[in-house]
């Protein structure tokens, strides 16, 4: 049977890398030792390094005062880190709350006594459209404006037309970091969890641009807590996660020989707007997001009804759709089609769907 893993994240990896993991898993040709098994202080592993920070920095195209540092703790972590490191000097950031993970960096960045303002937001309609700044902003209130480009619970994406102009701008890329196209360098600090999008659990990318971390005070940091102790010392103050690293350098070979950003774009819009169509003409299912700002990377819908939702979800599982029951907070189902995710895995699950359509209406 053939399946498909819709998962939010930790999530489906290209099968190519899952072949090439599982070929060198054992022992690697060069080394006669494991990747799991090799000291982080190796030339296999440095060059390991090494391609990968070149891969993003050219995927991205990013000039040299960005720095690439590969970081522990998750996403999560970066709500702390940011503010640390970022908001030294006015201690006072403006975020946009467009989700649960725009809402969650308000808490921390408290929690460190630095000022959150919320210049908008959009949870009292549940987080259904995206919150923008207003026409007054005025951005020198504040260190910078923090804003999570896709909404992997709620289904909505910044997409590159409406990324604010502003001074310093901090985003959270987790879920949709090298599936569409931005102008990068609006970007000042930039964060993802490698499970989503590049990778597996336990490693974090953040580039940030050095011209402006110079500006900060951080004499009250201490090491771990210091960006620049990870960009000084290439991400290996301590003992990194080498196989995390080993995939997302694997993985992005694979980004790269699928034409960049570029190619997987073009393969995402198509994925998503099938399934998106296919939605807006059922009588059944609904998006629960309409317009631009819908996300291509994580598409979340529903029948109407909770119960059914969570029964058809099951049922889906049985047939080889896996993942596919909304995060809990808003229920109703979410595929997640992400790069790696086979446009294969959408045209089926379309015509699993259609089945399940006719199945309840003629009941
Ligand atoms: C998953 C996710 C996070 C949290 O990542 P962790 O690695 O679990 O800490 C943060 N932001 C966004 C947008 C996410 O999708």
């Amino acid at each position: 049977m053939t399946t498909y893993n819709f998962s939010a994240g930790p999530s489906s990896l290209p099968t190519e890398v899952m072949t090439q993991i599982t070929q060198e898993l054992t022992k690697n040709q060069a080394t006669h030792m494991s990747i799991l098994e090799i000291s982080h202080r190796t030339p296999q592993f440095e060059n390991i390094l090494d391609e990968a920070k070149a891969s993003l920095k050219s995927l991205l195209d990013l000039p040299d005062n960005y720095k690439v540092m590969f970081l522990s703790g998750g996403g999560t972590t970066q709500f702390e880190m940011v503010p640390m490191n970022l908001a030294t000097r006015l201690k006072k950031i403006a975020i946009l709350d467009s989700g649960n993970f725009a809402h969650k960096p308000i808490g921390a960045a408290e929690a460190l006594n630095v000022t959150v303002d919320v210049p908008g937001t959009t949870r009292s309609i549940k987080y259904r459209e995206l919150p923008h700044l207003p026409a007054q902003f005025d951005d020198t209130q504040y260190d910078y404006v923090h804003l999570v480009t896709n909404n992997t619970i709620e289904g909505t994406t910044y997409h590159q037309e409406d990324i604010p102009d502003v001074q310093h701008l901090v985003a959270d890329m987790s879920s949709n970091i090298l599936a569409e196209p931005y102008d990068f360098k609006k970007f000042d600090l930039i964060f993802a969890g490698a499970q989503k999008n590049l990778g597996i659990a336990g490693i974090t990318l953040a580039i940030v641009n050095q011209d402006w971390l110079d500006e900060q005070d951080l004499s009250h940091l201490a090491p771990m807590q210091k960006y620049q102790t990870a960009i000084d010392k290439d991400s290996m103050y301590n003992t990194p996660p080498v196989f995390a690293i080993y995939v997302l350098n694997l993985v992005l070979k694979w980004i790269e020989q699928s034409g960049g950003i570029a190619g997987l774009y073009e393969k995402n819009q198509r994925k998503a707007h099938k399934l998106y169509d296919y939605l807006d003409h059922s009588s059944f299912f609904d998006a629960m997001v309409t317009g631009k700002e819908r996300s291509l990377t994580n598409v979340v819908f529903t029948s109407g009804d909770a119960k059914r939702d969570a029964q058809i979800a099951q049922k889906a599982s049985q047939a080889g759709f896996y993942n596919l029951a909304g995060h809990r907070s808003v229920g109703g189902f979410r595929a997640s089609l992400y790069n790696a995710q086979p446009e294969q895995a959408v045209d089926d699950l379309i015509a699993y769907l259609k089945n399940v359509e006719m199945e309840y209406l003629n009941d």
